[in-house]
């Protein structure tokens, strides 16, 4: 796609986010609403189904454009925690679906028949490591029956499918601890109060995250996605193309908290002159503009390295590190020029800075992706 195609993408995105105004997300932040309205609009316009091949409905973009999409998505002033979930868990039914998952779920997914906005791996007494989890599905027959726990499963409350992640052979038994993991696509509406307990979480953010208690859950076999014992690879090939998106929608924030920071600092007058004016005001922003525009450099090559196929688990990583840094530095030098206006809720600052703190845990750490790079990248010794 030409930069002028990707610029129409962005301005169509912008156009539909005007619709969505901050105080939308204020109230809905104040409220702990879930934004239905705008996901429907999204996907309606077919921005949330980019990455659905054309052959199941969708526009068969690739990340890059995916990745606009986002970036627009946070810099108009959205939450895209409400919805991005949907564009990289899709990913796990494309690349290891059967041909019968992929011509029932995708066509839906796409039209937003169905909603896929869940993915359910991280546990509360294993976090990080994974290969740890402990929910485990045992088979029975035509069945799989599932019991175990999850904790932060975000926007469980608003899908109809969740992507789950449970262990099938003991990690006792098996040669390779990624070994042994299954990955299920579970009928949320189904399994609610059938085996599956929702639990919502009271946090920091409106993410709509939630613990999940599985009691002898019973699914189909077939809902088992690709190979049995070979989960681990099912969330792992989701994870670059998640990371890259999470490191668009940084880029998004940051752009975000830059334009308000240049444009309150030229505006507000003390000791009768724009605080803009003062270079303690104007180089922070400045230095925040320079680190926003190099993250979004590496944003973009890792897009384009995943789209062409190439191998980007380094890329994607540092990708995301990078924009989730640069973004939370964007925030606070926001709040430092907007002073004290910057605590009120109706400047929404502070809305913002507190999402994009998450993007510096969550879907992974900045210390597993310094893991990640000093390990794999530069041959250092393995820590974990
Ligand atoms: C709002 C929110 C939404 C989320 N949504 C989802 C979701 O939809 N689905 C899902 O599966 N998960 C979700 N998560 C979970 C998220 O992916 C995890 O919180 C994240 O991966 C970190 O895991 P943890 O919280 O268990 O931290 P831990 O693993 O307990 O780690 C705590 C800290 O210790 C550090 N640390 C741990 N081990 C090492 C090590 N060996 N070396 C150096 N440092 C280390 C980590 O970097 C981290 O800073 C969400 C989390 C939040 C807060």
């Amino acid at each position: 796609m030409s930069d002028q195609d990707l610029d129409e993408i962005r301005q169509s995105v912008r156009q539909l986010c005007s619709n969505y105004t901050e105080d939308y997300w204020l109230e809905l932040d104040r409220s702990r609403g879930y934004p239905t309205d705008f996901v429907k609009e999204l996907t309606d316009s077919g921005f949330l189904t980019v990455l659905i091949p054309e052959e199941y409905g969708g526009s068969g973009l690739g990340v890059r454009e995916a990745c606009a999409v986002m970036e627009e998505v946070c810099r108009s002033g959205a939450h895209a925690g409400a919805c991005h979930a949907q564009m990289y868990v899709m990913g796990s039914v494309l690349r290891h679906g059967s041909e019968q998952q992929k011509k029932y779920y995708l066509p839906k997914i796409a039209a937003g028949e169905l909603r896929l906005q869940s993915f359910g791996v991280t546990e509360p007494t294993t976090g990080t490591d994974t290969t740890s989890l402990k929910t485990v599905a045992k088979r029975d027959g035509d069945s799989y029956v599932i019991n175990g726990q999850k904790v932060w499963i975000s926007r469980i409350e608003h899908t109809d499918l969740m992507v789950l992640l449970a262990r099938t052979t003991p990690k006792s038994e098996v040669k390779k601890k990624t070994d042994g993991l299954s990955a299920f696509l579970i009928d949320v509406q189904a399994a609610k109060g059938n085996g599956l307990t929702i639990q919502p979480i009271e946090s920091m953010i409106n993410h709509h995250s939630c613990e999940l208690f599985f009691d002898d859950l019973r699914i189909p076999a077939d809902n088992l996605l690709g190979e049995e014992g070979k989960g681990f690879k099912v969330i792992l090939d989701g994870m670059n193309a998640e990371r890259i998106l999470i490191g668009a929608e940084c880029v998004g924030d940051g752009r975000y908290f830059i334009d308000k920071a240049s444009a309150y600092a030229s505006d507000r007058t003390v000791f009768d002159r724009p605080i803009g004016q003062n270079q303690g005001v104007q180089f922070p922003i400045a230095r925040c503009y320079t680190e926003v525009e190099a993250a979004s450099l590496m944003v973009a090559k890792a897009a384009d390295m995943f789209d062409r196929g190439e191998a980007c688990g380094a890329e994607a990583n540092m990708a995301k590190m990078l924009s989730s840094e640069a973004s939370w530095h964007a925030g606070d030098v926001c709040m430092q020029t907007f002073g004290g206006f910057a605590f009120a809720k109706e400047y929404h600052i502070e809305r913002k800075f507190r999402e994009t703190r998450l993007y510096q845990i969550a879907p992974i750490s900045t210390n597993l992706i310094l893991s990640f790079v000093g390990e794999h990248v530069l041959k250092m010794p393995r820590s974990f």
